[in-house]
């Protein structure tokens, strides 16, 4: 039962923070945080952007809910792991496959190009305002073919 808990309380987590970063990506990116987003709806001059910063806010707030959690693996931990997970998952799918930072993750798996293709539509607008598709992971029906 114990580890049965364990595993839902990541992957709610995982399942959480799309919809978390659905939400931060629409209200907060796109709004008041937008002077670091910005990096990221422009051409690239560098390999590393502004807008990385969030994913090191992120990996910061997992590893210490994972050190707070640790002494008997409570809940903050595998919520901790959970937000670690879903930080592997989305620069392997964000950075790595669709804006091919390393250009060595190639697929024609139709999810992953329905992803992709929902992402290039949030991409298409490069400004702060009208954005669509904030999203990363629940893409939209009519875009998987
Ligand atoms: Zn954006
Ligand atoms: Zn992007």
């Amino acid at each position: 039962m114990f580890v049965l808990i364990n595993i839902l309380t990541v992957l709610f987590t995982i399942i959480a923070m799309e919809c978390l970063s659905w939400f931060i990506h629409k209200y907060l990116f796109h709004g008041p945080l937008w002077f670091l987003h910005k990096s990221h709806h422009q051409k690239a001059k560098s390999f590393f952007e502004w807008n990385d910063l969030f994913a090191l806010l992120f990996a910061g707030l997992s590893l210490l809910l994972m050190y707070i959690g640790r002494k008997n693996f409570d809940y903050r931990f595998f919520v901790g792991l959970g937000i670690t997970l879903y930080g592997l998952i989305y620069f392997m799918v964000h950075d790595w496959f669709v804006h091919r930072r390393f250009k060595t993750f190639k697929s024609t798996n139709t999810y992953l190009l329905a992803v992709r293709k929902a992402h290039k539509m949030h991409h298409k607008n490069r400004g702060r305002e009208k954005g669509k598709a904030f999203g990363l992971l629940f893409v939209r029906k009519d875009l998987i073919s």
